[in-house]
């Protein structure tokens, strides 16, 4: 969990939600001081020639981050792309895995309930949820087939 919003581009120093930041003229959004002092310490670094500091606040939720501003937050913040890049993906991924017919009829025999057509797609997202914590642990147990005790 997130407290702060960015680091400091140069002393690394938290800065907070809400809070008076610089940014760097020439930069941009690539990186946020804490201060005018560590934004002047990155000048020489980065070798500008004719570069401010320009006052900003960074944002009061860390849930509005604006991707023009933050590149390399958006990259960081993308935890689809982090953990699926170990797993090949399929495109069965969207797909619905669930026999509507069948659900449905256990569902009017049962509950007398319809089922709308929503819930294909969220059992569809569980049952992909359930089989891949299953797969998980038989990968863990050095196994190339899924079996009924991983679940
Ligand atoms: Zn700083
Ligand atoms: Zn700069």
């Amino acid at each position: 969990m997130e407290t702060y919003w960015r680091k400091c581009g140069s002393c690394k120093k938290d800065i907070g939600l809400n809070q008076v930041y610089q940014v760097c003229s020439v930069c941009g959004g690539k990186f946020a001081f804490c201060s005018v002092d560590c934004w002047d310490q990155h000048v020489p670094v980065m070798n500008h020639k004719n570069a401010w500091a320009e006052e900003s606040r960074s944002p009061a939720k860390s849930q509005t981050p604006t991707s023009t501003e933050q590149p390399v937050r958006r990259i960081v913040s993308s935890p689809s792309s982090a953990s699926s890049s170990s797993t090949k993906g399929s495109p069965m991924e969207a797909e619905v895995l669930i026999v509507a017919s069948k659900l449905k009829q256990y569902v009017k025999d049962k509950y007398d309930l319809s089922t709308s057509a929503n819930v294909m797609d969220a059992l569809s997202n569980e049952v992909r949820r359930i089989t891949d914590r299953a797969a998980a642990k038989a990968m863990a147990e050095g196994r190339k087939t899924l079996m009924d005790r991983d679940f």
